[in-house]
């Protein structure tokens, strides 16, 4: 766990800090950015803070607030549970050392989780359900393409996001999408944009 210090400032600021880990690793320095109003980066790259940079803003180009979350980068995937990355709690953890499309997906993904738990109230979510033909909004007994809470980070991370890599999930076309994506933020999906 980390301290979440917000100092109200307007540029980005960089602290180092010691940290225990909880699985007993020796502590290590890590240096926090913060890259939009309460998103946090730990561990991160100069390159990995300009995609966290990025990821803000795609959600503000979307008219949707970043969600307040703490991102940890890491260069295996053992901070994520043998994932590419992993979001609970107000926390995301990325296991991808390269900046690629994949890696911008996938950071917008697990934002996206963030966002929804955080926006998506329980008549969203039965309205989301509904509409995509969904049992149930998070359960592991599910297919992971067919629970609703993946199916929710898939639509919002391609609609906000570059739109390269196809989401996984059925009935992606995008005007499926965007009927989705309007139930989830009550905003429209915004056009396609090249550049990000
Ligand atoms: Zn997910």
């Amino acid at each position: 766990m980390h301290t979440n210090t917000r100092l109200g400032l307007a540029i980005s600021l960089l602290t180092m800090a010691a940290f225990a880990d909880i699985a007993g690793r020796p502590l290590q320095a890590e240096r926090a950015v913060e890259v939009g109003p309460s998103v946090m980066i730990y561990g991160a790259t100069a390159e990995q803070i300009d995609l966290g940079r990025w990821a803000v803003r795609r959600f503000e180009a979307a008219k949707l607030e970043a969600p307040p979350v703490e991102i940890d980068f890491h260069g295996d995937a053992a901070g994520c549970g043998g994932h590419l990355g992993f979001a609970k709690a107000g926390e995301v953890d990325m296991c991808t050392t390269l900046v690629n499309a994949m890696a911008r997906r996938n950071l917008l993904h697990e934002m996206s989780h963030i966002w929804l738990d955080m926006n998506a109230d329980a008549s969203v979510r039965e309205r989301f359900l509904e509409l995509r033909g969904l049992r149930e909004w998070n359960a592991s007994t599910d297919p992971w393409q067919e629970r609703g809470y993946e199916q929710g980070a898939e639509i919002i991370s391609w609609a906000i996001g570059e739109r390269i890599l196809t989401a996984q999930i059925p009935d992606n076309d995008p005007p499926q999408i965007g009927a989705a994506f309007e139930v989830l933020t009550g905003v429209a999906m915004p056009a396609p944009r090249v550049e990000g």
